[in-house]
């Protein structure tokens, strides 16, 4: 049975497969073994798989495998939903997950300042007593859903990450996603960008995709990654990218992530990239010619990929 949530030994806290590589990749977690089932009886031995690549896809995305036996008394065994629920309170104000609800992700622009907190467990401390302090000093309550157990999504990373999980275990078409308040369909929240007008796209910001050139700046103080295809204003096609500083990857916590990812890519002798993320496109103007710029808020509205982690359909 595949687990939705264990404990981090490492981070000393509950974590889902997204979190979890989030904080690998930050630096908390630094053993991809250091997990246990998330069961208050139980300790058996949790590894996330795929922790460590740099890449996802239909087969490379991250998920927890029990290598440990259950004890007796584990409820996840016995496949009665676990008394917990991944959902903290403090981080997300009053918003309380009901278990009909569970299968609406929501997915926030801006990181709680608690998100990479570093708790981390003693070295020979008891599991056990870890785990249950962690549960009762967390903030998290005391419900779960048993269809999924899931925390709020922080980048667009992580949401294709769900996509993708969604689709292997089939429950895709269950699946929406809170943005900015509204819910919509996982199918339908990626576009591609391909030739569309300006004025035909949505006057909201959504997840955009495409194949991207990824080259350093002339100034050469970061990358500029530029879509294959254009966005038109009738006529004319207008040169669409986006500008990633190193400035900007430095102030990231997950810099060795987009570091390696831009760096691999940029060196390649095609460096071409599969690219989603997450805004609206602006016109700016430079010595009298109009491009198609998106404004990052910040890395986590960006996802760089080596090649197409989704289904063939998306692969243009
Ligand atoms: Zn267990």
């Amino acid at each position: 049975m595949p687990l939705d949530v264990a404990y981090s030994i490492d981070a000393d806290d509950f974590v889902d497969p997204d979190r979890a590589y989030d904080l690998y990749w930050s630096g908390v977690i630094t053993n991809k073994r250091a997990f246990v089932c998330p069961a208050a009886d139980c300790s058996a031995q949790v590894t996330c798989a795929n922790l460590d690549k740099d890449v996802q896809n239909m087969r490379v995305v991250p998920h927890f495998k029990v290598y440990g036996a259950h004890s007796e008394a584990c409820c996840i065994a016995s496949g009665d939903p676990v008394d917990l629920e991944i959902e903290p309170a403090e981080m997300d104000g009053h918003e309380r997950r009901t278990v009909d609800q569970s299968i609406v992700d929501v997915f926030k622009l801006e990181r709680p300042a608690s998100y990479y907190d570093e708790h981390s467990v003693e070295p020979g401390a008891d599991v056990h007593v870890a785990k249950k302090r962690a549960r009762s000093t967390r903030p998290y309550t005391q419900k779960l859903g048993e269809s999924g157990i899931v925390g709020p999504i922080y980048s667009v990373r992580s949401v294709v990450s769900r996509y993708i999980r969604y689709r292997s275990d089939e429950t895709l078409e269950f699946r929406r996603l809170n943005i900015a308040g509204q819910d919509v369909p996982y199918a339908s929240i990626f576009k591609c960008i391909w030739e569309q007008d300006l004025d035909d796209l949505p006057d909201h910001p959504i997840i955009y995709y495409g194949w991207a050139y990824v080259d350093r700046t002339k100034a050469n103080n970061g990358y500029r990654i530029k879509f294959k295809k254009n966005f038109k204003r009738g006529e004319d096609g207008l040169i669409t990218s986006c500008f990633v500083s190193d400035a900007f990857i430095e102030n990231y916590k997950l810099k060795n992530l987009m570091a390696v990812r831009l760096s691999k890519i940029a060196e390649k002798d095609k460096p071409t990239a599969f690219v989603f993320l997450y805004g609206q496109p602006a016109i700016r103007t430079s010595n009298e010619r109009d491009y198609a710029n998106f404004d990052l808020k910040n890395l986590d509205m960006i996802d760089v990929n080596y090649d197409c982690p989704l289904p063939s359909r998306y692969d243009k």
